[in-house]
């Protein structure tokens, strides 16, 4: 459901911790060692990668695009049932063992919506989108109007308040203007956070209803040209979305942690955590502005006004709003396509390869434009396994329906073949919305490597230099744009001096998050974009393949690139004879979360301290204007000495143990990794199991769907990806006693994994 591009509005003020550049051995140039292969493994394996390159057809990928984006695609329409049986044909027709599986899941779907202003003057919404021209698929009926999945049905009518982005700072603020929310409507914009925070913190603080809406600076004309001149949101454009709470679990809100089978316990909708207490509905920026207009109070501080031609205020009031939802909450089926090719050897380890199938309207970009780069993949593993190639392990490719109301067809999947998965899946490769421009995974940092030598040899293009080169460029002068945040400059300097490119920490918002957050499978996310204009359409009826072929990917040649990546990845993990993982590569970016942690507690104590002496000095209060009164900060609580030792001790060990692992690897590869059969499995089964010894059966604190203790969506960023969570989000919050307990519990994790890798360092030894 979603792109880093994307998300990049999205994510523009949060602190999203990003991965590392380890300085690697140099060995991605031709006939070097590619990793967990032989030479005569690595020479044979890029022989089958040409050959798999070579089945792969941008116009194929571009009518596959226009006949799945022909309809609405959103869970229980028709065509989204006919997109997962075609899929499910074509899947056999390619030679793969391919069946459906079919989950029912709460999934209400709107039967009344209003919103209307009933004072200080009158004015309903229009909640709809009309045709745009040039646009063949926007006057097609079939769909859905604009809703916000899993939000709560209800009739209100209250005063209006402007709550910003509706972020736990907005509320700190409103706090100083004096404006409550309690009993009241609150509008905000889209952006600076997961959209489903947003009611859920509304919630919290009382209000009844929530609206939000897409601001134009944010979303639209102050970007760039609205559709159909351009590629940004039209006035009437209105993004869709879940809001369900996440922070709880994603899935079925009434199977937590377990498939939705047949015989499976429901929870009442009551009891369903992850469900809004209140209604919500999104609007468009011409729905919006009236009902902005018509807000008094206090004007809007600077950073929270958009781009709408109207002075933004607070309210509350006088702007009185009436909000109605009702819905059906029927159970509806989703529609799990998976295929299946057979391992030779070692047919009991899994190479699971995903994109989903389901829109919000037709969806040519998200998800579409993933799938058709997952079908060109199948379609030519299928080709070169008729030629005669087995890959060493099974290779499963999923093709999920219900993505977007929240992950439903993955993650009852992988919880229904929760224990197959944690004995079997060796890695999970998830793709999503993809488009023109620079390469970017997200993922298990084990994986780096393998990552980083596959894009090396992956041609971009638009330049012709390798995918992984333009990723480097992208990332240096990224680094050197005035204003770059330090983490931005960090990576520049790493990624100039040759190593490595660093895979991103994963937080949520597309299929990936059962496997690496609930079940510890190594896990990549991967998509191509930047070039594009995506934003301005997302979950709107204009994501359609006229909008796709203008303004996401005119050639589609980055739908083949993406294919060649992914492709890449999956054969060399189920054809490797030692899995492609490298543990010094955690180990060191590691140590830089561990680094970003000890500077959190820095800054925490120095920003209490400077805040204490503005307070002693009076200086809130001086330096105000006495005639539009504002409340000083609330006082922030002094840091105590936090106890990070048991981390920083466990990384060292941890460091320790890589480099013995790495040591014994490469005698290994100097003997040309021949190793007996039994060892060799009993390595690998070790290898795969990996990323597991990272979970902790409890869970995230509050959150113990969660179990993975290195990587998480935070708990208040939604998508956006906290890293060392349990402690990062404690020292967030200034919860310390809570940062101290987690210190110790990742550290065990930390333990665990280590000893796990030194049994395998052994066996390589052996
Ligand atoms: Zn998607």
């Amino acid at each position: 459901m979603t792109s880093k591009f994307a998300l990049t509005l999205a994510c523009m003020s949060l602190t999203c911790a990003v991965g590392t550049v380890v300085p690697a051995a140099a060995d991605t140039t031709p006939g070097s060692a590619m990793l967990g292969f032989t030479v005569a493994g690595a020479e044979r394996e890029r022989d089958l990668e040409q050959r798999f390159d070579a089945q792969l057809s941008a116009s194929e990928m571009r009518g596959w695009l226009q006949s799945l984006a022909a309809e609405p695609n959103q869970v229980g329409s028709p065509h989204d049932k006919a997109n997962a049986e075609s899929l499910l044909k074509q899947f056999k027709d390619w030679g793969w063992d391919a069946h459906m599986e079919t989950f029912d899941v709460l999934y209400p779907t709107p039967r009344q919506e209003l919103v209307e202003m009933v004072a200080p003057t009158t004015f309903k919404a229009s909640l709809h989108e009309p045709p745009v021209a040039g646009d063949g698929t926007s006057s097609l009926g079939g769909a859905l109007p604009p809703y916000n999945v899993y939000g709560a049905d209800g009739d209100v009518t209250a005063p209006l308040v402007y709550v910003n982005y509706g972020m736990p700072d907005d509320y700190k603020e409103l706090a100083r203007y004096g404006v409550s929310v309690k009993g009241k409507i609150v509008i905000a914009r889209y952006g600076a956070g997961w959209r489903g925070l947003k009611p859920e913190l509304a919630y919290e603080h009382g209000a009844v209803g929530c609206l939000i809406y897409s601001d134009p600076r944010d979303d639209g004309y102050f970007q760039g040209d609205p559709y159909p001149k351009g590629g940004w949101r039209p006035p009437e454009g209105v993004q869709r979305g879940s809001v369900m709470n996440i922070a709880h679990y994603p899935g079925d809100p009434t199977t937590p942690g377990y498939g939705s089978v047949p015989g499976a316990k429901h929870l009442v909708i009551a009891d369903a955590a992850s469900i809004v207490k209140i209604p919500v509905l999104p609007l468009s920026y011409a729905d919006a502005t009236p009902l902005l207009e018509a807000l008094g109070g206090p004007v809007a501080p600077q950073s929270w006004r958009g781009s709408l031609p109207l002075t933004y205020h607070i309210g509350a009031g006088p702007a009185e709003v009436h909000l109605l939802v009702k819905s059906d909450w029927g159970r509806k089926p989703v529609y799990d396509v998976i295929a299946m090719l057979k391992g030779a050897t070692d047919a009991g380890q899994w190479v699971v390869r995903g994109n989903h199938h389901d829109g919000w309207v037709f969806g040519a970009w998200d998800p579409l434009s993933g799938t058709i780069a997952l079908m060109g993949e199948a379609k030519a593993l299928g080709a070169l396994h008729r030629q005669g190639w087995v890959p060493k392990r099974t290779i499963v490719y999923a093709s999920w329906d219900g993505e977007e109301p929240m992950l439903l067809g993955s993650t009852e999947w992988a919880e229904t073949h929760a224990r197959e998965l944690q004995q079997k899946a060796v890695l999970y490769l998830n793709s999503d919305t993809n488009a023109r421009g620079f390469l970017s995974v997200g993922g298990s940092h084990s994986l780096q490597h393998v990552v980083n030598q596959v894009a090396a040899g992956v041609t971009d293009p638009e330049t012709k230099v390798s995918v992984e080169q333009r990723e480097r460029a992208f990332v240096e002068v990224q680094g050197a744009e005035p204003g770059a945040d330090p983490e931005a400059k960090e990576l520049a300097t790493l990624a100039a001096k040759g190593g490595d490119i660093p895979l991103d920490p994963l937080g949520s918002g597309s299929d990936f998050s059962s496997f690496l957050d609930h079940l510890g499978i190594a896990t990549l996310n991967v998509e191509f974009g930047g070039e594009d204009d995506d934003a301005g359409i997302y979950h709107s009826r204009y994501d359609s393949f006229d909008h796709f072929v203008r303004f996401g990917d005119p050639t589609f040649e980055y739908e083949v690139a993406l294919a060649k990546v992914a492709g890449h990845i999956v054969m060399r993990t189920a054809d490797a004879q030692l899995l492609p993982l490298r543990f010094g590569d955690f180990s060191v970016t590691l140590d830089r979360y561990l680094a970003q942690l000890h500077k959190e507690v820095d800054s925490e104590r120095k920003a209490a301290q400077q805040q204490h002496e503005l307070f002693g000095a009076d200086a809130y209060r001086l330096a105000a204007d006495p005639t539009r009164p504002i409340a000083p900060p609330e006082r922030l609580s002094d840091v105590p000495s936090i106890d990070l030792a048991p981390l920083d001790e466990a990384a060292k060990r941890l460091r320790q143990s890589a480099q013995a692992y790495e040591a014994a690897y490469d005698a290994r590869v100097s003997r040309g990794l021949s190793i007996p059969t039994g060892q060799l499995r009993r390595i690998n089964r070790l290898m795969g199991t990996m990323e597991q010894r990272l979970l902790d059966e409890a869970g995230l604190p509050g959150r113990p769907w969660y179990r993975n203790m290195m990587q998480a969506p935070g708990r208040l960023t939604g998508y956006g990806a906290k890293t060392i969570p349990a402690v990062r989000e404690a020292l967030e919050a200034r919860d310390w006693s809570s940062a101290d307990r987690y210190a110790a519990v990742t550290a065990k994790t930390l333990d665990s994994y280590r000893a796990q890798l030194d049994a395998l360092t052994a066996l390589l030894g052996h």
